[in-house]
């Protein structure tokens, strides 16, 4: 027999597809998902913003290229990136306009991307070429 996804009663009656026991769980669970993928686009907002002023601080200073482990140390999350492609054989990722090659130990050439709003039309271009 089924079992509610919210409270985890048995379903005893209606279609053997049906997830909750009754509408008020339904609800309640689906209110509970939404607020979990708030919460966490709210946390992935909040590393990505972090991320941002760490490796701007970097560049402020004209330094280019740190050690994964210093800025791991400094509270960086290298998996939270807002855009990825492979230049040659390079990694290249983005924090909002700061774009950065990152190895397993390092990160470098760390650059603001130039004229970001060109940029971002110049991407949606692109995609828009491909008719
Ligand atoms: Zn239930």
């Amino acid at each position: 027999m089924p079992r509610c996804l919210e409270c985890g009663e048995q379903i005893r009656y209606g279609r053997t597809d049906k997830k909750y026991c009754c509408e008020d769980c339904r609800n309640r669970h689906h209110n509970s998902m939404m607020k979990d993928s708030r919460a966490f686009r709210r946390r992935t907002l909040s590393i990505l913003s972090r991320n941002y002023s760490i490796l701007e601080e970097f560049i402020k200073f004209g330094i280019r290229s740190v050690d994964l482990s210093y800025l791991l140390q400094r509270g960086f999350v290298p998996g939270v990136v807002t855009s990825y492609r492979k230049v040659r054989k390079h990694d290249e990722y983005s924090c909002f306009d700061i774009k950065y090659i990152m190895t397993e130990t390092r990160i470098y050439g760390m650059s603001k991307i130039q004229n970001v709003s060109l940029t971002l039309r110049t991407d949606s271009m692109n995609e828009d070429q491909t008719l």
